[in-house]
Parts: C-alpha cells; structure tokens; sequence
C-alpha cells in the first residue's frame, strides 16, 4: 500500500500547485483542499465571510490568518482527511504554519514548485476556470477539450479577477515576502523538496511523482 501523504504544496501564484493537487488526488485518492477555491465559494455565495474576504482576495491580499486557520481546521477535521490530504495554497505565512502544528497535523512532505517570477506573469495571462465546478485551465498549456467552455461541465469558462496582471504583481510580491519564508520552516524540519517548474506540464508532474517517491 501507498504510504499515507500529509502534503503541503507551497508556490508562487500559477506555478501549477492547484494542477498537481488535482493529479496527486487521484494518484493517492486523497482530497486536495485549496483554500483559495474554499474563499471563491464563500464569495460566489453571498455569504458574510464572503464578503469580508472578497476586499482581500480582490486586491491580491492574503485572508488573515485567522479567517483562513478556523477554514482549514474545519476541513480537516473531514473524514475524508483520514487517509491523507493534499494542501494546495495552504500555509501562506509561517504563523498558519505554527498553527497546524499546534493543530498536531502531522505534515510527511513539503513541495515548492519553483517558476521564476517573468514566467508566472505570461502564464497567468492564460489562466481559465470553470465558476460552476472549480476546474482550472491554461490556453496554452493545458486547454480544455471543449475549447472555451468547461469539459467537465459545458460551462463558459472565465478568468479570476485576481489573475488581472496588476493583481499578479501584487500577489507575487505578497509571496516573496510572506509565504516563501516556509521554505526556510520546512527546511528546517527536514521536509522541503524543491521542483523546478516545466514549461511542460508533464515534465511538473514527472519531477513532482519522483519528488514524492524519492
Ligand atoms: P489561490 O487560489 O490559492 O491563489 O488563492 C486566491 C486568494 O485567496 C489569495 O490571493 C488570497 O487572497 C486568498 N487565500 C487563499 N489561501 C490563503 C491563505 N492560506 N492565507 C491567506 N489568504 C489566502
């Protein structure tokens, strides 16, 4: 039997976490939580914490802590986190970090998918998702087979607001100084595997498989 994977994929902004959470996830049939997908489905609801959140996420700004903490714990506390997790865009500053610890989540493998900044900016200009069932697209690298609209779904696929290059830039910025700190976290707790992003995306997902089996 496969061994049980606590994983946390860390990233830039469009690096590919949220395309090999989603291939990890039926390798190992174990959930890929992304926290910014959670966020969108708060906003597309109307709810309250949707709207508090929107104001961030809009403007490229990370949820606080707090907000996105009592999220994940909710989620995790799922059964279907038993058998292992993927985090996709979870932890993003080092006190979230702490926080799972203090949770007694116990992380067996940390992955950063590397792509140099001038990359993330043309790749993102290619970004689609779909509002109705969450699947991401690229026109380039990963196009749906159903052209502009959703091959899951047939819905007409869009572009996040927060994929706007302005937004980019500032997400990008939020990243440098917030979440790349972690890399230095996991490091240290000897947990940290680097992949060097492809221009391919099955180049990624072939370093990302001998990253986890290695
Ligand atoms: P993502 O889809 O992971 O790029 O997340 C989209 C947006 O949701 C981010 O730009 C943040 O505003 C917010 N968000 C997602 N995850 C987190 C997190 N762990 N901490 C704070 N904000 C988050």
């Amino acid at each position: 039997m496969a061994r049980k994977l606590n994983l946390i994929l860390l990233g830039a902004p469009g690096a590919g976490k949220g395309t090999q959470a989603e291939l990890i996830s039926e390798r190992y049939s174990i959930p890929a939580i992304s926290t910014g997908q959670i966020i969108r489905d708060e906003i597309a609801s109307g709810s309250a914490l949707g709207e508090t959140v929107k104001s961030y996420t809009s403007k490229g700004e990370l949820v606080p802590d707090s907000v996105v903490i009592d999220i994940i714990k909710a989620r995790l506390a799922k059964d279907d986190c038993a058998n292992g997790f993927i985090l996709d865009g979870f932890p993003r500053t080092v006190p979230q970090a702490a926080a799972l610890d203090e949770m007694g989540v116990e992380i067996t493998d940390v992955i950063s998918i590397e792509v140099a900044d001038e990359d993330i900016m043309t790749r993102m200009g290619g970004r689609r998702y779909c509002k109705k069932c969450g699947a991401t697209y690229h026109v380039k690298y990963k196009p749906s087979a159903a052209g502009d609209k959703c091959q899951n779904c047939g819905e007409e696929l869009s572009i996040r607001p927060d994929d706007d290059p302005e937004v980019v830039k500032s997400r990008l910025v939020v990243y440098h100084e917030q979440t790349e700190p972690l890399k230095d976290f996991y490091e240290k707790k000897g947990l940290l595997k680097i992949v060097i992003g492809q221009e391919k995306l099955e180049d990624t997902t072939a370093l990302t498989a001998a990253a986890l089996e290695g």
